[in-house]
């Protein structure tokens, strides 16, 4: 009965061995009880490569197939159900970056911020997308992130070409979260404005059932200048698409019609450290 899940391929072969090959595109994200760990996550997604030391890329290449069939999460609460991956939003996220304004142009790496989009939710391949409403402490999502980015690049990218990519994403990973240089700036700029893209092409295609506003509060947290032009051009796009149907101004806070506990969650995620 249980051949198909010990064969190391099929993670979400249902228990009575039966394939479930209309859903082979999404795997949920490793349920672990007690203190989160890289292993405990491992187990509990059979089919996903454990080839520690390996000189072969291959593991890796695996790893990160479950950017693609990992789902970001905000949505899901909402109803939307076959939402984006974790791989669409970074992609996106890098095409932003090719259309800086002009005024940053000369104050960026825009190589290292592209490949700083392609990475910088790497981690959530194994911890999954850890929303602002799921009650995980910052400091805690942040240590499960960074175990995870310690087992891609160094358990399993350490003995592959000398380790010198294992140990570039390792570090272009840490400049997004320490959140310190312009570069990393950007991108997090661009991360919120992949965010507020994605909320209002949902609301469009929800032909006015949907209001996703809450997730406009994050044009409030932009750092730069010339990509908050970007946010308020959309906010404007938004407000012309609902006209004088009432709907959620996330971008005003409690008085924009966020639930107050909702705006803590937000305030608490968004937090500079
Ligand atoms: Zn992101």
């Amino acid at each position: 009965m249980s051949s198909m899940t010990t064969n190391g391929t099929n993670g979400d072969a249902s228990a009575n061995g039966e394939v479930d090959i209309q859903n082979l595109g999404f795997v949920a994200t490793p349920k672990v009880e007690g203190e989160w760990t890289v292993e405990k996550a491992l187990d509990a997604s059979p089919g996903t490569a454990t080839s520690a030391g390996s000189s072969s890329p291959l593991p890796y290449f695996h790893m990160i197939e479950r950017l693609k069939t990992t789902k970001r999460e905000g949505w899901r609460r909402f109803g939307i159900e076959r939402g984006e991956s974790i791989a669409d939003h970074m992609y996106r996220m890098s095409l932003l970056s090719m259309l800086a304004p002009p005024a940053l142009v000369p104050r960026l790496d825009l190589a290292r911020c592209m490949k700083m989009c392609l990475i910088h939710d790497m981690a959530e391949s194994l911890v999954g997308d850890i929303t602002p409403v799921d009650g995980v402490p910052k400091t805690e999502k942040n240590r499960r992130e960074a175990d995870t980015m310690d087992y891609i690049t160094k358990t399993l990218l350490g003995g592959v070409y000398g380790g010198l990519a294992g140990a570039e994403i390792r570090e272009i990973w840490q400049e997004y979260e320490d959140s310190k240089t312009i570069n990393s700036h950007f991108v997090h700029d661009l991360d919120k404005m992949e965010l507020l893209l994605q909320m209002m092409e949902y609301e469009k295609r929800g032909q006015g059932k949907l209001d996703l506003g809450e997730f406009a509060y994050v044009a409030t947290k932009f750092s730069l200048p010339e990509t908050k032009e970007w946010a308020e051009a959309l906010l404007k796009e938004r407000e012309q698409f609902w006209g004088a149907q009432e709907h959620v101004h996330g971008e005003a806070g409690v008085e924009g019609g966020v639930k107050v506990d909702r705006k803590e969650q937000q305030d608490s995620y968004y937090e500079r450290k």
